[in-house]
């Protein structure tokens, strides 16, 4: 008797599989391809294709801390597609790293290269660790650990990871070295591009630790006066100020907008006339925070102050779903730039919805980071290292180009710009799996 084989999904008319628990970050993921799938009219399998992960790789591992005990620690690296080329996403360090949410962002890594039209799929990684707590030894033990646990899941033509939220430039060095020395001779240097977001000395790219704030700014200019407001005069509000946020404030302090409001986990700082933005980021390398920091006519203020306080456009650049129903009633802003992602919970974005704020996608927004990545892999490849003139002009390119099909899908299909985002993905991604079809 032939033995049956069950399958999950039939292609090719299957059903979407979607979670169905309320909080889940990634049945909002899956929920937003969803109504982009809807608009662009996708075909039934590719949206079912998308519904789910390609692959899950969850693993345990121990590291020595520096007392001399054990520690056991746990890693997740999600590949969520790699129709378009290898899979493409950053690794986080943070104590709330989950599967649900790391399968969330693996899938807005696929959506976020389609749109940017990059050769890459979409993957996320994360260790539930914090990492503050942890010494820089400690620090590169788990790093090395965890690279050697994913051994074979990642390469440098197949799973390729970056800096996420609680990594950094270092930490992808260590992981570079760790797997070129532990899948080469170590002898030769020709896997650098394994991972990118190194330091510059490690075969890093000009521009790619302001990238993601850089692309803000361009997705802006780009964007904004359709929305009728103007760079030159552009009032904004950061929540969070890290490596999108301050990035994104130098960037759109040079255009002549000016930050009028501040929030990061220790403080909330409000000026009628503008943050100096500069002063802002060295005050958080001396103190880690921006907690203290003091100028002409800076105040500190309750939460709620902030988020009330009146500006052109809201910048979430923190971690997912800060903005809730009563955050989203709370601001006082005409558009909502996605800096981080998944910052609105559904509930949210109704509610901002219903108030007529536009809110403009972190698919879109916050693509700069990945772009530059992979300008950085194609240098590596190349061996050769452009000036941060040539990286800045291909990454403005790139997303303004993003910017316009943006544009114009919300046209032609008479949406909002975030379903348009996901829906000119889509499409990207559809027409690729409808000329390749379905294996075997
Ligand atoms: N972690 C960043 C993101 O969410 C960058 C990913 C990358 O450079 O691969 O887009």
């Amino acid at each position: 008797m032939t033995p049956t084989l069950r399958v999950p999904i039939e292609l090719p008319n299957a059903k979407p599989l979607s979670p169905t628990d309320p909080d889940s970050l990634f049945a909002m993921a899956v929920e937003s391809v969803n109504q982009a799938c809807e608009v662009v009219n996708a075909p039934g399998y590719v949206r079912a294709i998308l519904s789910q992960p390609k692959n899950e790789l969850i693993v345990h591992f121990p590291v020595r801390r520096d007392d001399g005990s054990y520690e056991i620690f746990k890693g997740y690296r999600i590949q969520h597609n790699n129709v378009l080329g290898p899979y493409k996403g950053g690794i986080r360090y943070h104590p709330e790293v989950s599967l649900d949410d790391v399968k969330a962002l693996a899938l807005w890594m696929t959506m976020k290269c389609a749109l940017m039209r990059l050769p890459f799929g979409g993957a996320k990684g994360g260790v539930k660790v914090n990492a503050r707590e942890l010494s820089s030894n400690e620090l590169m033990r788990l790093t090395r650990r965890f690279t050697s646990a994913m051994g074979n899941h990642i390469g440098p033509d197949h799973d390729i990871p970056a800096p996420d939220v609680g990594t950094n430039a270092q930490i992808m060095d260590w992981m570079m070295d760790t797997y070129i020395n532990t899948h080469t001779d170590g002898a030769h240097q020709g896997m650098v591009h394994v991972v990118t977001g190194k330091s510059v000395g490690c075969g890093g790219s000009e521009g790619r630790e302001k990238a993601t704030g850089q692309g803000i700014c361009y997705v802006l200019s780009e964007l904004l006066p359709e929305l009728n407001l103007r760079m030159d005069t552009l009032r904004y509000s950061l929540l969070g100020f890290g490596n999108v946020g301050a990035f994104a404030a130098q960037a759109l302090g040079a255009e002549g907008g000016k930050l009028i409001a501040v929030m990061d986990h220790a403080a909330a700082l409000v000026n009628a006339d503008g943050l100096p933005t500069g002063e802002l980021q060295q005050h958080v390398v001396n103190n880690g925070s921006i907690a203290g920091f003091k100028s002409a006519g800076t105040r500190e203020v309750p939460a709620e102050e902030f988020y009330r306080t009146s500006t052109d456009v809201f910048i979430p650049a923190a971690l997912e779903r800060m903005i809730d129903e009563e955050k989203a009633h709370w601001l006082d802003c005409k558009v909502l730039v996605e800096g981080g992602n998944g910052p609105t919970t559904p509930a949210g974005a109704e509610v901002l919805r219903q108030r007529g704020i536009a809110v403009l996608p972190a698919i879109l927004c916050n693509a700069g980071g990945v772009t530059v990545s992979y300008l950085e892999w194609v240098q590596n490849k190349m061996g050769v290292h452009w000036d941060l003139q040539r990286v800045d002009r291909e990454l403005q390119r790139t997303i303004v180009l993003a910017a316009r099909r943006v544009r114009l899908a919300s046209h032609r299909h008479d949406t909002d710009l975030s379903t348009a985002a996901f829906g000119v993905a889509v499409e990207h991604l559809a027409d690729s799996y409808l000329r390749r079809g379905i294996f075997p």
